[in-house]
């Protein structure tokens, strides 16, 4: 079987400026053994390695201007809080949003996607109304939304996929009805790999009047995710997954639904003045952003945007595109070793069964020798339910993983076979 794989046509490398030893010098965890071997690290993912940029950009705000933000008006706090409104403005940039205040900072995917159902989706989802995922989505992209359906008396609507796990778009496209008020889909599927169409599809949804929310949690370590270009009404994704710090994430909203939206959590910061009598809250996204915020991660988000810009995310792509297809060459020829994720389209994930061989075995075997992968259904039990397995194994890759390191993942898998087999 012939996997191609494709990127976004967007993304030119830029000539000979990448290169890999380079780049693994900047993540001092990958220097260290595990059981003895040099670590492999392809658990991607699940959360990324963190280059020494982010660790210093943390490590300096606690040393040199740790402080509240928004609040003070003694200059430290005025530094934390230019530092944390400055990643709003990078991260604006990340996604092309139109404005700085379409970004709202939550603790990750997972939050921005709760927050949008206990918020747009309680005010515009009502009995009767329909919500539309897809086979594809990792649980948070689904259980929110079972769970406002649940409490409105709305129906969730499943769009199914393909054996190669690509979106059946015309299966999906018959699924809208007058009733439809939102499609919530993945841009990447975190178990197969799979890159979606959104363009097409956020036009469709539009003609016909729904709402389009985007989890790019998988998307946006490996391809330009440009909202205005994709023109949906929410985009989320979550720092740890591009080389940030984990407790802190994103949700982009379309200025005008922002305006519309009640507030979700009530608190410090996102109000403009408090009586007993009345509370007049802030504009967005201080509207959506109540309590201290996670003032340290946001800023180690920062310094991991700045980190992948400076790589180029279209030299990031290039070289793992170029890795998934040694990746799967390498792993098919495993005997009865079959890949769960085969779409043309799609980022850098190897999912896998071997034979009659449990995952978790597969898991076991392969850690010992130095080689971390994640093992199970990767929070998207439709997805195994659809091919009709348990779990798979799964590799996922980033920019500082190797050839050398696909080479020592398809010896540990032979290793599993003998012993297993
Ligand atoms: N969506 C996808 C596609 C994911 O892969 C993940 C995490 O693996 C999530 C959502 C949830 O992300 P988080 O746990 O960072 O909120």
């Amino acid at each position: 079987m012939k996997t191609k794989v494709k990127n976004q046509k967007t993304l030119q490398p830029k000539a000979a400026t990448f290169n890999v030893r380079k780049v693994r010098k900047d993540f001092p965890i990958l220097k260290q053994k595990v059981h003895g071997k040099t670590l492999v690290y392809l658990d991607n993912a699940a959360t990324t390695q963190k280059p020494l940029a982010v660790i210093e950009a943390m490590d300096t705000y606690y040393r040199e201007y740790n402080s509240n933000i928004h609040r003070g008006l003694h200059l430290l706090s005025e530094k934390a809080t230019g530092a944390y409104e400055a990643v709003r403005v990078k991260v604006q940039k990340f996604l092309n949003a139109k404005e700085s205040r379409e970004i709202i900072f939550t603790r990750g995917t997972t939050e921005g996607i709760n927050l949008v159902a206990q918020t747009w989706g309680r005010q515009n989802v009502g009995a009767g109304d329909e919500i539309i995922v897809t086979t594809m989505e990792h649980h948070s992209n689904i259980v929110p939304w079972q769970m406002l359906c649940g409490e409105k008396g709305a129906q969730l609507k499943v769009a199914p996929i393909n054996d190669a796990g690509e979106l059946m778009v015309d299966e999906l496209k018959k699924l809208f009805t007058r009733q439809t008020k939102l499609l919530s889909i993945t841009h990447v599927s975190n178990a197969l790999g799979t890159i979606n169409p959104l363009a097409e599809i956020t036009s469709f949804a539009h003609s016909k009047g729904v709402k389009v929310l985007v989890d790019g949690a998988q998307a946006v370590p490996h391809l330009t995710a440009d909202v205005q270009k994709m023109d949906c009404d929410f985009y989320v994704f979550s720092g740890h997954k591009v080389y940030g710090p984990t407790g802190v994430g994103v949700l982009f909203g379309r200025y005008s639904l922002l305006e519309t939206m009640p507030p979700w959590q009530g608190g410090g910061d996102m109000i403009l003045s408090v009586t007993f009598e009345k509370t007049i809250y802030s504009k967005p996204p201080n509207k959506f952003e109540a309590g201290t915020p996670a003032i340290a991660e946001v800023i180690g988000l920062g310094a991991a945007l700045d980190y992948v810009a400076k790589i180029g995310l279209a030299n990031i792509a290039a070289h793992e595109n170029s890795l998934l297809e040694y990746g799967t060459r390498k792993l098919l020829e495993i005997p009865r070793l079959k890949l769960i994720g085969t779409a043309g389209h799609k980022a850098g994930v190897l999912s896998f069964t071997l034979g009659d061989i449990h995952p978790h075995d597969i898991g076991t075997i392969v850690d010992r020798q130095g080689v971390a992968i994640r093992v199970g259904h990767h929070c998207a039990q439709p997805v195994m339910d659809r091919f009709q397995i348990p779990a798979t194994a799964r590799a996922s890759l980033a920019l500082y993983n190797t050839r050398g390191e696909i080479d020592a993942l398809a010896k540990a898998v032979r290793k599993a076979k003998e012993v297993f087999e």
